[in-house]
């Protein structure tokens, strides 16, 4: 801060974002339903996503409402080259990893990869600890694993068609790979005995017990030769690559045992909690107009997008549909812009 200004204006139109890059923030609106808020929580937002332009609208008399709702992630993992200080990223998930709580419990359906984002959040907060685990191995790490944000995926931003399209064949793309090479949350080994005893040194409070792990993992490996396989992963991997898409760019690899030492080498990926997305915020009339106590306009104050949870305090409900943030982010500065220039 270099110093300070005061600026006039007919009409002040809020769109500062959510709240995830302040923890404090999110562990004090955290939602009962969700358990406790994670003590070990990971930023998947800029430094600027503060919230305090809640606060500074709310000082003028402008409502905050649903101040619970949030859609945080459970693949999250610590960027090995931030962009923002204490960067994370979270995996996007194909259906093969194998999932373990941090006692290295295999978690239950549906809270497979990719499957619940919420519901695989209520289950892990209700385990006692922050982090959980991914297993499985280089071929399912190479093909199955994309990586959230644009710095990620350079091929698409920069418009490299022609990387693009070697996407199916590339084994483990470049992104990826560097994770796995410089990636504090990443180990990799031969036999599970190795890999466990690296993720023990990852989580030395919390040690798995190899043994626990590997019949688990045998006992998921067995089910890939059982047609009417009772293991409801091994069974949504299959309906997976029934979609001709995920098949052909191996986003569903074919069905295989992770054991295989053919896909090998074995990987661990330690799991946290990156917060994400604000559904709740500055309660707004359809025009986006800030309401005061009693529903009553705040003369001049509009707000837009993630801060108003995407127009008036949480359009999307508890559960969010993903990818349809920075839709209503649109429509709501869209709808409050067409107001504001009407008023003035
Ligand atoms: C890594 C990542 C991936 C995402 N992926 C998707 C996706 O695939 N699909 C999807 O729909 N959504 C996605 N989202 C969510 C989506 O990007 C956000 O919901 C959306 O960008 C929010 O838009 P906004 O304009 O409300 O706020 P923001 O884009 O956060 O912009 C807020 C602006 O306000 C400024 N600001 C903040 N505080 C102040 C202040 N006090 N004074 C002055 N200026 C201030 C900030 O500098 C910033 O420019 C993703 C978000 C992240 C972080």
């Amino acid at each position: 801060m270099v110093g300070e200004f005061e600026y006039g204006a007919q009409a002040v139109l809020v769109a500062s974002g959510g709240i995830g890059g302040n923890h404090a923030l999110v562990r004090e609106n955290w939602p009962e339903r969700l358990g406790t808020a994670p003590q070990d929580l990971l930023t998947g937002v800029p430094a600027y996503v503060d919230g305090r332009m809640l606060a500074i609208t709310e000082a003028v008399g402008g409502t905050v409402v649903n101040r619970d709702r949030m859609w945080h992630y459970v693949e999250g993992v610590r960027n090995w080259d931030p962009v923002w200080p204490g960067h994370a990223i979270r995996i996007l998930p194909g259906p093969s990893a194998m999932w373990f709580d941090a006692r290295g419990d295999r978690l239950p359906s549906p809270f497979l990869p990719g499957f619940d984002t919420l519901g695989t959040l209520d289950h892990l907060r209700h385990t006692g600890f922050d982090h959980s685990w991914f297993v499985l191995n280089r071929s399912l790490v190479g093909k199955e694993f994309a990586l959230s944000g644009s710095e990620q995926n350079l091929d698409l931003t920069e418009r490299r068609y022609r990387d693009v399209l070697r996407r199916p064949i590339t084994k483990v793309p470049p992104a990826v790979q560097a994770f796995l090479d410089h990636g504090e949350d990443w180990v990799t080994a031969d036999t599970i005995g190795e890999l466990v005893a690296r993720m023990n040194a990852l989580e030395p409070g919390t040690p798995l017990d190899p043994a626990h792990v590997e019949r688990q993992l045998v006992e998921r490996d067995r089910q890939v030769e059982n047609a009417f396989t009772k293991d409801a992963q091994v069974a949504a991997v299959r309906v997976a690559r029934r979609y001709r898409g995920d098949r052909l760019t191996k986003r569903a690899f074919p069905l295989h045992r992770i054991l295989d030492p053919k896909h090998g080498p074995l990987v661990a990926v330690r799991l946290r909690v990156l917060s994400r997305k604000t559904l709740g915020g500055l309660h707004t009339d359809l025009a986006g107009r800030v309401l005061d106590a009693v529903g009553t306009p705040v003369p001049g104050l509009y707000a837009a997008g993630e801060v108003s949870g995407f127009g008036g305090g949480g359009v999307h409900g508890y559960r969010a549909l993903e990818g349809t943030f920075v839709g209503g982010c649109l429509f709501s500065g869209r709808q409050a812009g067409r107001a504001l220039a009407a008023a003035l």
